[in-house]
């Protein structure tokens, strides 16, 4: 527990009313999207870098862990307090600082919603291409932490594709500034690559610079239904192979299209066991010969059938079911380990079918949807817990996919982290020299080790 004389050196510093003790507030700040939950003993909301780096300094010294906090949407459960300590919420950081036309570059808090800085740049015709389907309730700052992805991945890259610079508060206090406002930089080592994707291990990120590019002027959403994953899948390669890089190619198995069928505006052919939501952007011209090329290579593989959206507001929707997949798994059962992993574009034929017959051997379903463009694939395996033995094979399931992911030359993780749900797996991944390497890295950051412990590196 953090001792009182501490909590009220932390309430001197951003005043009272930024500070929390009850307890019976703290279960909205112990938790996140794996509904895993661990009480911290307070939070903090500071409001500038100085206050933080003041709160940083003192838990350098008095040797309590803080753990940095966006929106709590994280699927690793990063921002979980599994310490105890102080949860240090980026809530007061929701500024856009600056949008500069001339530079196209923008400079944002971290707490600032993602829609919002999309929305933002967008009514200048500037984009911010990363999407997560969080981006209604993730924030910057936990994007920038995460190194998250999301649907436009697979033409425009990921968040660290976008981040110029930062400025962050080291666990020992001092603030500083990686990177650059300019195009190039290359002075020194990449510290600004180093901190996004770093899981809140290694620094407070305090503000942010991004890369912004010229907002596309038309778009077109598509459907493309098919018989099996399979045929999904395999159409995915003939698009790719084609040289048309969508701006979306996500993947929905029957499981998935079963859990939204009811909120899409076009009629499901039944005996579709797959779907493809497909988006290509760019100007009027290029848009059309790509969605007219990707109807035909659809056709010419193994679709059922093909829709297109006719206006935004039939986009939208569309967008909607896409985006609301992940929270109606939950209806089909409530207990289910997600994996978000990635292989190459060309092995994911070879990935379904393991899918598909490790389920059948395990006697568990095995929803997939995702990413489908770069090799992203969101695995769920769902289980019963009451039901004797289901739980335990739904482990092993989870151990052999990743091994298999491996074989196949992919990555335990795409875009959700390690956090604590990885953890046991990153020896799997990476060798013991380039764990140890990581571990010597964290320890130059953070010689305390109070800055999210627990996180990244598995214990035992
Ligand atoms: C329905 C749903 C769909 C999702 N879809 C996607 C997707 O398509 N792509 C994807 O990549 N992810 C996705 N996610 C996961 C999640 O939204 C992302 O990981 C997101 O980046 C987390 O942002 P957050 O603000 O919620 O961060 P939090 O969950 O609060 O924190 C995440 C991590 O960032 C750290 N952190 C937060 N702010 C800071 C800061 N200022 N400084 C230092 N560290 C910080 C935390 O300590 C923690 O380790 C999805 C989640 C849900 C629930």
């Amino acid at each position: 527990m953090i001792p009182d004389a501490i909590l009220d050196k932390i309430s001197d510093i951003v005043g009272a009313r930024h500070l929390i003790t009850d307890q019976d507030a703290m279960h909205e700040y112990g938790s996140d999207a794996t509904k895993l939950e661990f009480r911290p003993d307070a939070v903090v909301f500071p409001g500038n870098s100085r206050e933080v780096s003041d709160i940083m300094r003192l838990a350098t010294s008095a040797f309590f862990p803080v753990v940095p906090r966006g929106a709590g949407s994280g699927m690793s459960g990063g921002a979980l307090p599994v310490m105890g300590g102080l949860v240090m919420s980026m809530d007061r950081f929701n500024r856009i600082l600056e949008i500069d036309q001339s530079n196209l570059i923008c400079k944002v808090e971290p707490g600032v919603i993602t829609a919002h800085l999309q929305e933002a740049v967008e009514k200048v015709d500037l984009f911010y291409p990363p999407d997560p389907a969080s981006l209604n309730i993730s924030t910057i700052g936990g994007n920038v932490a995460e190194c998250a992805g999301g649907l436009r991945a697979v033409k425009y890259g990921v968040t660290r594709d976008y981040v110029l610079g930062l400025t962050v508060v080291l666990p020992t206090g001092e603030i500083i500034k990686t990177g650059v406002e300019t195009m190039k930089g290359v002075a020194g080592y990449d510290l600004t690559r180093l901190i996004t994707g770093s899981e809140g291990t290694l620094a407070v990120i305090t503000s942010i610079t991004l890369r912004l590019v010229p907002k596309p002027t038309h778009k077109k959403t598509m459907l493309a239904f098919f018989r099996d994953v399979s045929g999904a899948v395999q159409a995915v390669s003939i698009i790719i192979r084609s040289k048309i890089v969508p701006a979306v190619l996500e993947l929905m198995d029957r499981y998935c299209l079963d859990s939204v069928r009811e909120e899409m505006t076009y009629p499901v052919p039944v005996e579709a066991g797959a779907m493809l939501l497909i988006e290509v952007d760019g100007d009027a011209l290029n848009v059309e010969r790509d969605a007219e090329k990707i109807r035909d290579l659809c056709y010419g593989g193994s679709a059922l059938g093909f829709e297109s959206a006719s206006d935004s507001e039939e986009s939208e929707r569309i967008w909607e079911a896409r985006r609301n997949v992940s929270p109606s798994l939950n209806k089909l059962s409530p207990d289910k380990i997600s994996e978000d992993i990635v292989v190459p574009r060309s092995r994911m034929v070879e990935l379904i079918a393991f899918l598909e017959e490790a389920g059948r051997r395990y006697g568990l379903q095995v929803p997939a949807f995702g990413h489908a463009g770069d090799g992203n694939i969101h695995v769920n395996i769902l289980f019963d817990r009451e039901k004797p033995g289901d739980e335990e094979n739904a482990r092993i399931l989870v151990k052999e996919l990743l091994r298999h992911v491996i074989l196949l030359g992919g990555t335990i993780t795409g875009e959700h982290g390690i956090g604590i749900t990885k953890a046991p797996y990153l020896d799997m991944e990476l060798s013991a020299a380039g764990i140890d390497l990581m571990s010597r890295i964290k320890k130059a950051f953070d010689p305390a080790g109070i800055l999210n412990p627990g996180k990244i590196f598995h214990a035992g």
